[in-house]
C-alpha cells in the first residue's frame, strides 16, 4: 500500500480509532488507520461490557452485526467480607442497552466496518513519532516510514506516547491510574445460566466491593460471555505502588471468596490479562488538541468509571466520533490549526454522552476514600448478619441495629458527611 496522499492518520485501531476512521471515511476523507497489533484487538484488554448507543449512532441497524456474546439484563453489586456477602441485583427492562463482547472480535469487527467505509488499515505497524514542523504536527513516523498528513488523531490508548510527544501530558501520577486484571474462565453456557439465573442469550454484569481488594481502593467485576465468565479486579495505582502489592493477589482473594468460588467452580482459566486504566478523566491532558492533532479515547482520559458503571468503550467511540467531526470542520475551512481543532473541546462538553464525564468529574476524588472499600462493606455485611440472624438472643429494630453496628466502626459525623458527599457526587 502506498503511504502517500492520506489527509488524516488515525493512530490505534481500538474503539476510539476505528470510530474516528469510520466517521471520516464515510465523508470521503482519505484516512489511514495504523495499528501496532497483528490485528485490531489482538492484545486489547477490558472487562466485558459495551453500551450499545454509540454503535447505533455510528452504524444504524447494522450495529446488531457486532460480535455480541450476551445482552446484559442483570446488574448487581455485592459488598463482601472474607466470609459473607450482601448483594443487590437489578433486572433491567432494556433488552439491548448493553452487551458483553470479546475485544479480539469486537475491535476487529469495528475496524473492518471502517475499512468497508473506505479507511485504509495497516496492522503490525507501530507509530513511534510525530512529524513536527515548528509548533505543528504534520504527520506520523512508523518505523522507516514518514507519513505526512493534514491531521493526526491519536487514539493510542491509556499509555499514550503521542500525546506525550506533542507535549500535552506529563508522566502520570499513580493516583491518576488504576491497574486492571482479568481472567477468562470457561464454563458451559447452561452452567453459567443456571448459576447466575439467566435465560439463554441473557447476560449479567456484577461488581464487588470489600475484602476482595484487601482494604485497598478498588473492586472486582464479573461479566458473562456465552460460554465463559470474565472475572477481574481494578485497584488504584496509588495503593498498588505504595503497598507494593501484586495484582495477582487480589485475583486470588476474589476467586477464593465463597460466593465467587461457587460461580466459577469447575471452570477452566483460559486467559489472563492486565492493563492500565486512566482515572483522571479529561483533566489528564492539559488540552486534547494542538496544531494538527487531536487526542481521543483513553489516550485523552476519556473514560468514566464511577464504581457501578464502567464506561470506557462507549465513551471512546463517542470521543473518536467527536474528534473526526472536528477534523471534518477543519477540512471544510482548510485550517487544521488549534484555532479550529479546539472545537473538539466544545463538542466534548455538548455531547450528552461525553458530558457525563464532566457531570461525574468529582467521582475520582470521592472514590479515593479508603473507608469505602473496608469499613462500609464490613458495616453492610455486619448489619445484614444482625438483621437476618435469629438465634434467640433478642432482636433490635432495624434502625437501632444499624446504629449499633456503625458505632465503633465510623462516627455518625463521617457517615453523614459521606452520605451527603455521595449524594452530591453520584
Ligand atoms: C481490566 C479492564 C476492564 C475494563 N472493562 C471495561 C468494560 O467492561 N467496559 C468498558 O466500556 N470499558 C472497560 N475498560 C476500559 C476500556 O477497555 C477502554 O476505555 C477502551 O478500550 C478505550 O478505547 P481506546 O480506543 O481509547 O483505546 P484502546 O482500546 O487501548 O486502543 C488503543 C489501540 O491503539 C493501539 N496502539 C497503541 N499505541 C500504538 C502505536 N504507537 N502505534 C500504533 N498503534 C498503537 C493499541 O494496540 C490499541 O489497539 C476496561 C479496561 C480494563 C483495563
Amino acid at each position: 500500500m502506498s503511504l502517500e496522499g492520506f489527509e488524516v492518520a488515525v493512530v490505534g485501531a481500538g474503539p476510539a480509532g476505528s470510530a474516528a476512521a469510520l466517521t471520516l471515511a464515510k465523508e470521503g476523507v482519505q484516512v489511514l488507520l495504523v495499528e501496532r497489533g497483528t490485528f485490531p484487538g489482538a492484545k486489547n484488554v477490558f472487562g466485558g461490557r459495551i453500551y450499545s448507543y454509540p454503535l447505533k449512532k455510528l452504524l444504524g441497524e447494522s450495529w446488531k452485526e457486532a460480535p455480541i456474546e450476551r445482552f446484559v439484563r442483570k446488574e448487581g453489586i455485592t459488598f463482601m467480607t472474607d466470609d459473607s456477602a450482601f448483594s443487590i441485583e437489578y433486572e433491567s427492562r432494556d433488552p439491548e442497552g448493553s452487551f458483553t463482547a470479546k475485544r479480539a472480535k469486537f475491535d476487529k469487527w469495528l475496524a473492518e466496518k471502517a475499512e468497508k467505509a473506505g479507511a485504509s488499515l495497516i496492522t503490525e505497524s507501530r507509530v513511534d513519532d510525530l512529524i513536527i514542523d515548528g509548533n505543528r504536527v504534520k504527520g506520523i513516523v512508523a518505523g522507516q516510514d514518514k507519513i505526512p498528513t493534514n491531521a493526526v488523531i491519536a487514539c493510542d490508548g491509556a499509555t499514550t506516547g503521542l500525546a506525550r510527544k506533542a507535549g500535552l501530558v506529563g508522566m502520570l501520577e499513580p493516583y491518576q491510574i488504576s491497574m486492571g486484571t482479568k481472567d477468562v474462565i470457561e464454563l458451559p453456557s447452561e452452567v453459567i445460566e443456571d448459576r447466575l439465573g439467566l435465560d439463554s442469550e441473557q447476560g449479567a454484569a456484577h461488581v464487588f466491593v470489600g475484602s476482595c481488594s484487601g482494604g485497598l481502593r478498588g473492586g472486582g467485576f464479573l461479566y458473562t460471555n456465552k460460554d465463559s465468565i470474565a472475572l477481574g479486579m481494578v485497584v488504584g495505582g496509588e495503593d498498588v505502588s505504595s503497598k507494593q502489592t501484586q495484582a495477582s493477589s487480589f485475583m486470588d482473594r476474589l476467586r477464593k471468596h465463597p460466593k465467587i468460588k461457587r460461580l466459577i467452580k469447575g471452570g477452566k482459566t483460559v486467559e489472563y490479562d492486565a492493563h492500565m486504566i486512566p482515572e483522571a478523566g479529561p483533566k489528564m491532558l492539559t488540552r486534547p488538541y494542538t496544531n494538527g492533532m487531536i487526542v481521543a479515547g483513553d489516550a485523552a482520559g476519556h473514560l468514566l468509571n464511577n464504581g457501578y458503571t464502567f464506561r470506557g468503550v462507549d465513551i471512546a467511540i463517542q470521543s473518536g466520533i467527536a474528534a473526526a467531526q472536528t477534523v471534518l470542520e477543519a477540512r471544510k475551512r482548510q485550517d487544521y490549526s488549534e484555532n479550529t481543532l479546539r472545537g473538539f473541546q466544545t463538542k466534548l462538553r455538548a455531547d450528552p454522552a461525553l458530558k457525563d464525564m464532566y457531570t461525574f468529574n468529582h467521582v475520582p476524588a470521592y472514590l479515593r476514600k479508603s473507608r469505602l472499600y473496608s469499613i462500609y462493606p464490613e458495616l453492610v455485611c455486619a448489619a445484614a448478619e444482625a438483621i437476618y440472624r435469629v438465634d434467640g438472643t433478642g432482636k433490635k429494630k432495624i434502625f437501632k441495629e444499624l446504629r449499633t453496628q456503625a458505632k465503633g466502626r465510623i462516627s455518625i459525623f463521617s457517615l453523614v458527611r459521606d452520605m451527603i458527599g455521595g449524594a452530591r457526587t453520584f
